[in-house]
Formats: C-alpha cells, structure tokens, sequence
C-alpha cells in the first residue's frame, strides 16, 4: 500500500531524516520505533504532507505522492492521528468528529460513519455534547482516533497514541488500534511503547537519528537482544 523510497527531509539547514525507507502492505499493522528526537513525527508528518520532502519518493497504492497536499492525501485515504491529539478544546465531541469528516467523500457518508466510530467509542456518544477540553486523557484519545476514522481512511498513522495515557488506558488503546485493524484499516503506528507496539504490529522499524537502523518481524525484534537492551529496558 505505502513505499517510501529514500527520503530525506530537513528543518532549514537541520537534515532530520536520512534516506528513510519502508513500506506498509494493505492490511498489516506495522510499528515505527524509536527514541525521543528519533524522527518518528518527523516521518509521520512527511507522510501526511505536513512536511516536505528534499529527495525520496512516497509511493501510495501506485501513485507518487511526495508532491501531492496535505488535502489531496487525506482524500486519497491517507489519514493521521498527530501527537498529542490535536483536538479543538472548546468544541464539542460531536463538532471535533465533524471536523474530521472534512472532505466530500466523508460529509457525505458522515452519519453511517459516525455510527461506526460510537459502536467502537461508546463513551463518545455518553460525551457528544461535551467540551473536548474537558474529556479525560482516554477519552480524548479516543476522540483524536474517532475523527480519524470519520475521514474515511484506507491507511491510519497513529503517532504516540498512549501517550500520557495510565497503565490500564494503554492497553485499551492498544485495544482500540487492533480493533480498528480488525475492520480492515492499514495501520502505521509510532510508539515509544515498543513491547506492546511490537506485540499488535507485523512488522517493526527501529528509528535513530533519523535513519532506520533496525527492521523485521515484530516477533524477531521484540527477541532480539539490541532491542531488548535498548527499548525494553532489559539487561542480557
Ligand atoms: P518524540 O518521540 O520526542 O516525539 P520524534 O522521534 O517524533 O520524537 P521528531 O519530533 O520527528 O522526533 O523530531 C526529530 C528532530 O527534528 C528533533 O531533533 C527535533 O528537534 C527536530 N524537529 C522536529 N520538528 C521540527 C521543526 N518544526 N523545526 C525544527 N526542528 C524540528
């Protein structure tokens, strides 16, 4: 589904990511990996058209689209969940998932699709009316990912999504992510959670500096003495 060919990407003089490839295949779960300042944002946001790329190509269901818009990418089915959720906080839960409907495809499916959202986010549907400022961590959590589903996406990128979240919460994030792989969404999920990352995904890329240092199978990596040393705070 998504080729990334080599990129390179830099902030003024600062190159932030150097010659990065990978790839997504339709329907896998596939985790990005890495230490603060690694670069996974950095990746997430060029995918997503937020960021430009200097060299490299991003190739989506065939079609070269490192030089497409932000816009004609979440058309195409390219939708992200940023860090830190991004929501509109004196909006309501029930205007923050309109927003996420934006383009014409999802105005127009937006009720069948909001239906789909609540079955998965029941507390959304308890909270329609409130503030999304005032929503707990999960609930906005749960909410960034919602108004990412209303957008139609073939292919979801969840950048940190148990961030800050509580133990317990973690795990129903996790939860959520495999549910909405379950439905049938491609997912591209960066984590500084790598053990339960590694446990949801097929396959795994390990980030530093802004080169991919590390890649497999997501059973390989999470038995791989490098990783366990580095990521999982294991002593071998
Ligand atoms: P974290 O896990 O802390 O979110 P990350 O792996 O997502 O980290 P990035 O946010 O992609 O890392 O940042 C990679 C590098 O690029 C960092 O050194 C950061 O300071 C720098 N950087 C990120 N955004 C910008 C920007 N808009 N302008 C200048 N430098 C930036």
């Amino acid at each position: 589904m998504l080729t990334i060919q080599e990129i390179e990407v830099s902030y003024g003089e600062a190159q932030t990511l150097h010659g990065v490839s990978l790839q997504v295949g339709k329907g896998e779960i596939v985790s990005v990996l890495g230490a603060n300042g690694a670069g996974k944002s950095t990746l997430m946001n060029t995918i997503s058209g937020l960021n430009k790329v200097k060299k490299g190509r991003i190739i989506f269901e065939g079609q070269a689209i490192e030089h497409r818009s932000f816009h004609e990418r979440v058309r195409q089915g390219i939708i992200q969940v940023p860090e830190g959720r991004k929501l509109f906080p004196d909006m309501t839960v029930f205007e923050n998932l309109e927003v996420g409907a934006y383009h014409r495809e999802a105005r127009k499916n937006f009720r069948a699709n909001l239906k789909k959202v609540l079955d998965i986010f029941p507390v959304l549907e308890e909270r329609k009316n409130q503030r999304a400022g005032t929503l707990s961590g999960g609930e906005q959590q749960m909410l960034a990912i919602g108004r990412g589903l209303v957008g139609i996406p073939k292919m979801l990128m969840l950048d940190e999504p148990s961030l800050g979240l509580s133990p317990l919460l973690v795990k129903n994030v996790f939860q959520v992510v495999e549910e909405i792989h379950r439905v049938g969404i491609t997912i591209l999920l960066v984590e500084q959670n790598v053990k339960l990352a590694l446990k949801i995904s097929s396959r795994g890329y390990i980030l530093s500096q802004g080169r991919i240092v590390m890649e497999g199978k997501s059973p390989d990596l999470l038995d791989n003495e490098e990783v366990k040393k580095a990521y999982l705070g294991e002593l071998t």
